[in-house]
């Protein structure tokens, strides 16, 4: 709500109040009247002023912009925002993972890297971070996962011990943590990061005919890191670094660009190839999958009001559109009910009607009533109906982001492949990807967070866990932790 000098104050209810600053009181010195109701309006709604804070992703950041497709990628596509020429509305949130909501932007950490955009078939929100892989691939350790990255119960405090007694005990892990102790783990800004589905999604064009994918937006500005000393600084000096930055470098008209760019495996080869495709802690090399160019993602306009164009922000993996679906992928299956959980209980069940949820295409759903609703619903609210209401199209829109699947009831691990193991990807990370100067940062990096408070045995696990990635590594980071 705009606030002018010429206009005068009043209640929530457009009544105009009598004064911004003195209470109704029994003479001027006399106590305050339960009846000064617009007093009582201001306690009230600043007392409800904060709603949940994301659990996690809780601290960020985000801009609006666009999406325009360059590059003719409708062979594996009929999505409507990916046909050639098409530019789409999009709202994009940065975030850190393990953070609160006022935590330092700095501190070392995957970034969330959200995209909503606004396609005429409905929203498409891609979910990703800034890195191309995860550290687990079953959501049952998710809950764990995140426990162990945030703060103990007995003092409040987080815990490198505890992160590595996790990590140590989760080899899975093992490449998305090389990452992250690498230089990507603290991003120079935001800007100068790259994005990630990390999931493999499907594709699927005006044929039928079915593609796996993995989205890269590549960032136009450069990859760029801090170190651990400039980013110790920072979390001092300016918590709200990466904030910041974004909104500054907008309001400058610098307006931060990213490419999209697919990989794209033919739905049949994910059979036979020699990884799991589904396994979010692997990469496709890009030898066997080379990146396609689509479009570029370009940010231009700041929000105006922070907390209901982007704390209240609510990006979901399953806000899919015709043309794109979701793989076999245990976690993306799990996260399919997390967010929109998430956001039920944060922003209550009508949470798609807040405008920066809201799609810019009509809405046709039987959904009814609830808390918060804004916009009115008509009859008939039941289908099927003889009433004129709404009726699914299986024609034009078809279940066709389908893929088989048969066996017994179980819990149990993927079945490996070939090439399915946990360290091999971090050891190519490390010794084909780094140059001697990263592989000294990363060295640096871990015996730095392992001498802040871990102990046997988890510090030996740690040491084992670091020779499995590279046996060199390993020894550096050992002997770097005990002072040889
Ligand atoms: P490539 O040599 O084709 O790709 C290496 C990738 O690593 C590039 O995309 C590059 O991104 C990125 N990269 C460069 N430096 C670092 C760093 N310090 N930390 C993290 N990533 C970095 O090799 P492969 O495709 O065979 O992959 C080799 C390894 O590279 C993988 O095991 C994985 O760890 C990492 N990687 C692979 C990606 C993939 O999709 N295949 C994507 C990102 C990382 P850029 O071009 O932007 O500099």
């Amino acid at each position: 709500m705009k606030k002018h000098d010429s206009k005068p104050t009043t209640t929530d209810a457009g009544c105009p109040v009598a004064s911004d600053e003195h209470s109704l009181t029994v003479g001027p010195n006399g106590p305050i009247l339960l009846h000064d109701h617009y007093l009582i309006e201001q306690m009230a709604n600043f007392n409800r002023e904060r709603i949940p804070e994301r659990q996690p992703h809780a601290k960020g950041s985000g801009a609006f912009g666009h999406f325009e497709v360059t590059h003719d990628v409708s062979a594996y596509t009929k999505a409507a925002v990916f046909q050639p020429g098409t530019k789409t509305d999009t709202l994009i949130r940065f975030s850190t993972v393990a953070g609160e909501r006022g935590s330092p932007d700095t501190w070392r950490d995957p970034r969330g890297f959200s995209v909503k955009f606004y396609t005429s078939k409905g929203n498409y929100d891609m979910v990703g971070n800034n890195t191309p892989v995860f550290f687990l691939r079953d959501p049952m350790k998710f809950q764990h996962f995140i426990r162990s990255q945030k703060r103990r119960a007995d003092n409040g405090l987080r815990d490198h011990d505890m992160q590595w007694d996790f990590w140590s005990l989760s080899p899975e892990s093992a490449h998305q943590v090389t990452w992250l102790m690498g230089d990507r783990g603290i991003p120079k800004t935001w800007r100068n990061m790259n994005g990630y589905s990390s999931h493999t999604y499907m594709w699927v064009n005006g044929s039928g005919e079915r593609y796996w994918v993995k989205y890269h937006f590549k960032t136009d500005q450069g990859v760029d890191f801090l170190t651990q000393d400039e980013a110790d600084r920072l979390a001092g000096a300016d918590g709200d670094y990466h904030r910041r930055d974004l909104f500054d470098a907008i309001k400058r008209g610098e307006h931060p660009s990213w490419t999209l760019k697919m990989q794209i495996m033919p739905f049949e080869e994910a059979k036979t190839y020699r990884i799991n495709p589904f396994d979010l802690t692997k990469v496709w090399p890009h030898d066997d999958y080379p990146l396609h160019e689509v479009g570029r993602l370009t940010l231009n306009r700041n929000p105006t009001d922070f907390h209901t164009e982007i704390e209240q922000a609510a990006f979901e993996p399953n806000n899919l559109v015709p043309g794109i679906g979701i793989s076999p992928d245990k976690m993306l299956l799990g996260r399919m009910f997390a967010y929109a959980d998430a956001h039920r209980h944060r922003l209550g069940v009508n949470y798609k009607q807040i405008p920066v949820n809201a799609p810019q295409c009509p809405v046709f759903s039987y959904s009814k009533d609830g808390q918060g609703r804004t916009q009115n619903v008509s009859d008939p609210v039941y289908a099927p109906n003889s009433k004129g209401g709404p009726a699914a199209d299986c024609q034009r829109y078809p279940e066709d982001t389908t893929w088989a699947a048969d066996g017994e009831f179980t819990r149990a691990a993927y079945t490996l492949r070939k090439d399915d193991d946990d360290f091999s990807q971090a050891g190519t990370l490390v010794r084909e990807v780094m140059d001697d100067a990263s592989r000294d940062r990363l060295v640096s990096n871990v015996v730095g967070h392992l001498k802040a408070g871990v102990t046997d045995p988890v510090l030996e696990r740690a040491f084992t866990y670091w020779r499995n990635v590279d046996e060199e590594i390993g020894n550096r980071i050992a002997n770097g932790v005990k002072g040889s």
